[in-house]
């Protein structure tokens, strides 16, 4: 596993040049002296997606950190120039073997992330149409459909809250 204990940027992303922190507008803040300018941090942001069918939900089994060895939404970050909602598909796909149509937006949840030391910003869709059979892939281990009251904990509070959401929330809850 790679060393997540620092992931701070030690160095400009512009110029090279050596960053220091300085407070400004309220908080510490990576700054570049050379360039006397601050670097602003934002959240990651990432998709996840809840697939119902006759009264289960797909799961994916995490062969990686985080959450290794342990159930979870599909799902993952956005890559520049995707929309959320094409990202979520793509994941899906990639870590499920389907593809999903009909989009609902869930919700928003940001939630601190230990691992990539940063906020992580997960917005959630309901896909209620997939056609293609389940495949595992990618960073999932096993792909399978769980009856919504036999599920495996779940890796995320994130994602067992999205849960809550799209089964309190969805139209045609079980
Ligand atoms: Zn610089």
């Amino acid at each position: 596993m790679s060393d997540q204990t620092d992931r701070k940027w030690k160095f400009c992303p512009w110029c090279g040049g050596v960053l220091s922190t300085k407070f400004l507008e309220g908080r510490d803040r990576l700054y570049c002296g050379e360039e006397d300018r601050c670097l602003y941090e934002n959240p990651l942001p990432a998709t996840t997606s809840i697939v119902i069918d006759e009264g289960k939900i797909l799961l994916v089994l995490r062969n990686r950190e985080p959450g290794l060895g342990q159930w979870a939404l599909p799902g993952g970050f956005i890559e520049t120039g995707e929309s959320p909602v094409e990202a979520a598909a793509r994941e899906l796909k990639e870590e499920t073997g389907i593809r999903a149509y009909d989009p609902e937006l869930i919700d928003t949840i940001h939630q601190e992330s230990a691992f990539y030391q940063t906020t992580i910003l997960i917005i959630g869709y309901r896909f209620d149409r997939f056609e293609g059979n389940i495949t595992a892939g990618d960073d999932a281990g096993d792909a399978r459909f769980f009856p919504i009251d036999e599920m495996p904990s779940i890796a995320f509070e994130s994602h067992v809250s999205m849960i809550r959401k799209a089964l309190a929330g969805g139209s045609n809850t079980p």
